[in-house]
């Protein structure tokens, strides 16, 4: 029975290097989704009330840091495919994931669409199947559920690591005989809201768990046998 937990995170910024500690701490394997033209770019907004640092880190720490875990794409410059034309978005898509394999010397066959919510549409997953390589993509849109997907392109995650709902859901993957708890987020939204502590609740309490810990791409690699 596949019982399994796969983790997805976003924007390589600068915080990743906390997290990618905090997984070690647990043994926890994961995803980190990146944009290809975007490493070492320095930003920050306000949010909630809070300043938020969203540095990317530069390739050669990013390139270090990874090792050991998944890499996928993330679109070239961090765009909403659904807003796109179709040569726009394989021009997002395809040179991103061909830069980030010769990059980081393995196939990249992965993406997390950029952006918030549903951030794909049906042109977007026609064309990721039928002109790119892309086995799967990764949606922002919490699905509240342990279902395996029924469709790669248009893959929504459980739930938001920080998301109020997901303390439900592990009670009811922690019953379940099989299951697919997928979590995703970005590190610096831990900076603020005591989101650090939190995460690491999450993953002491996964670990607890009797299931497997796969990256996303060999978690699509199983499911789809
Ligand atoms: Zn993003």
């Amino acid at each position: 029975m596949d019982k399994i937990i796969a983790f997805s995170f976003d924007d390589g910024t600068v915080q990743d290097e906390r997290l990618v500690a905090l997984l070690k701490k647990y043994g926890f394997k994961a995803t980190f989704n990146l944009s290809s033209a975007l490493f070492g770019t320095e930003y920050s907004f306000e949010m909630n009330g809070h300043h938020v640092v969203h540095t990317r880190l530069p390739l050669e720490k990013a390139l270090a840091l990874y090792e050991g875990f998944e890499v996928a794409a993330h679109t070239r410059t961090h765009n909403c495919l659904k807003l796109l034309e179709p040569k726009d978005i394989i021009e997002e898509v395809v040179p991103d994931y061909m830069r980030l394999s010769e990059l980081f010397g393995r196939p990249v066959r992965g993406l997390a669409y950029a952006w918030g919510g549903k951030n794909y549409d049906r042109l977007a997953v026609e064309i990721l199947k039928n002109f790119t390589t892309v086995r799967y993509a990764r949606s922002a849109a919490d699905g509240n559920s342990l279902a395996f997907p029924e469709n790669f392109l248009a893959w929504n995650p459980s739930a938001h690591i920080l998301s109020d709902k997901l303390s439900g859901l592990i009670d009811e993957f922690e019953r379940a005989e099989k299951g697919l708890l997928f979590i995703w987020g970005h590190s610096f939204e831990l900076d603020f809201d005591d989101g650090w502590n939190r995460a690491e609740a999450v993953l002491k309490r996964l670990k607890n768990i009797d299931a497997e810990n796969l990256t996303c791409m060999e978690t699509c690699e199983r499911l789809s046998r």
